[in-house]
């Protein structure tokens, strides 16, 4: 039976939050801001200490470094990430967290004096933790378990594996990156250089998750050109991109938005809409798990421009269409076993796996398409990117104990 010392795991996840890493879409440069490199460069020392090798810090701030094999035939390469960002969607410093012990079920107040509070009632999952300890936020910030809980956990487990030679196991590569909050993890990802056949992302949300699904996603712009005259004498002459814009959202199919869709339904969502007579610019995601029916959306989006280009004259609307990324699926399929063997170690650390899709996108979808089959696990963490995230200690823990039990099974078939 493992035996992870929990003092001292929820030690470094509170260190590791008190770390300000919020990233910054504003700034190009990576990381894109200057914390993240303060926390690479500390979490490179520590790795250091704990004794792994092979220990690196690039200039964009990628952290890797190999926990070597210890007498095992040498199997597959793996590798476990996280990400060392936190979201730029909410205040990011200074985290306080607070160890709620033994959760009775009850309102937990994070911040008397704004009357802040995380409530079962708005957050009904809180009651599959009465009687375990929950690590919250003081109500001013996010939390940071997205993903200093993934970065935790990864590096307990080496911890624990350098403090366990008795369990044998082949090499290990692990990476911390940064600005994934942003979109830009994987861009400058050394997949080569990394060496692992196949890797997971601890970076999911509550005990058991894994996911190896997500949605394709492209964003779209729709520039409308309109034609401003004077209202005086508008008559027949005016187009008014903004009657255009809302004509357009009109036309998207009403019940395919994201308030409306869960599971594997796709959607079009409108999120940001600016102009004013003479022009309007409507910025559109398209989401969808399905590969067909991702590209049907799409080509529904050029009927529609087309349908209004032949309405109100050539060139009226102007679309711009980008895929983002792509379900890893497709690149997890062929390697299905590295689903199977993270179950397996799930359920022999006592966690019951659930498979869900993930409706976004991850680094490990990138990853896999770039050539290093990558699903995502569990940190435990609930609410990320806001101020009601909460982490219980417990299913930290368990995320830390199922890495040691993926890297203890690989190569045992
Ligand atoms: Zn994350």
């Amino acid at each position: 039976m493992m035996e992870m010392n929990k003092e001292v795991v929820m030690e470094r996840f509170i260190r590791y939050v008190t770390f300000d890493t919020q990233s910054n879409d504003e700034n190009s440069s990576c990381p894109s801001t200057p914390g993240q490199v303060v926390l690479a460069q500390y979490v490179a020392k520590e790795l250091g200490k704990i004794g792994l090798e092979e220990i690196a810090v690039d200039n964009n701030g990628y952290v890797t470094a190999t926990l070597p094999a210890n007498g095992r035939p040498q199997g597959s390469v793996i590798g476990f990430i996280s990400h060392m960002d936190t979201s730029p969607d909410m205040n990011g410093t200074p985290v306080k967290p607070r160890l709620v012990k033994e959760y009775d079920g009850k309102d937990i107040v994070l911040n008397k004096e704004k009357s802040i509070v995380l409530s079962p009632q708005d957050f009904p999952e809180l009651t599959a933790y009465i009687g375990q300890d929950l690590l919250v936020t003081d109500g001013i910030t996010l939390l940071g378990s997205d993903d200093k809980a993934g970065m935790c956990a990864i590096v307990s487990a080496m911890e624990y594996l350098l403090a366990h030679p008795e369990i044998q196991h082949g090499k290990v590569r692990i990476g911390f990156t940064p600005d994934e909050e942003i979109g830009r993890s994987a861009d400058l990802f050394d997949v080569p250089a990394f060496g692992a056949e196949f890797a997971y992302t601890v970076d999911g949300g509550e005990i058991g998750a894994i996911e190896y699904e997500n949605f394709n996603a492209a964003n779209v712009m729709v520039r409308i050109q309109g034609r401003i005259v004077h209202p005086g004498t508008a008559k027949g002459k005016m187009i008014n991109a903004l009657s255009i814009a809302a004509e357009w959202q009109q036309m998207l199919p009403a019940g395919q938005r994201p308030e409306y869709t869960e599971g594997y339904e796709g959607f079009f969502h409108v999120n940001k809409l600016s102009g004013s007579v003479e022009s309007a610019v409507i910025s559109l995601l398209v989401r969808d798990h399905d590969l067909v029916s991702y590209e049907k959306r799409k080509s529904f989006l050029q009927v529609m421009a087309d349908t209004f280009n032949a309405k109100y004259g050539p060139e009226t609307i102007q679309l711009e269409i980008k895929d983002l990324y792509y379900n890893m699926r497709e690149k997890i399929q062929p390697v299905m076993f590295i689903i199977d063997l993270a179950r397996d170690a799930m359920e022999a650390v006592g966690v019951v796996p659930k498979t869900k899709p993930i409706r976004g996108g991850t680094d490990g979808a990138r990853l896999s398409f770039m050539g290093l089959p990558c699903p995502n696990l569990f940190t435990g963490g609930h609410n990320f990117h806001g101020k009601y995230e909460f982490l219980p200690v417990l299913s930290l823990i368990k995320s830390a104990e199922t890495v040691v039990e993926i890297i203890r099974r690989v190569g045992i078939r």
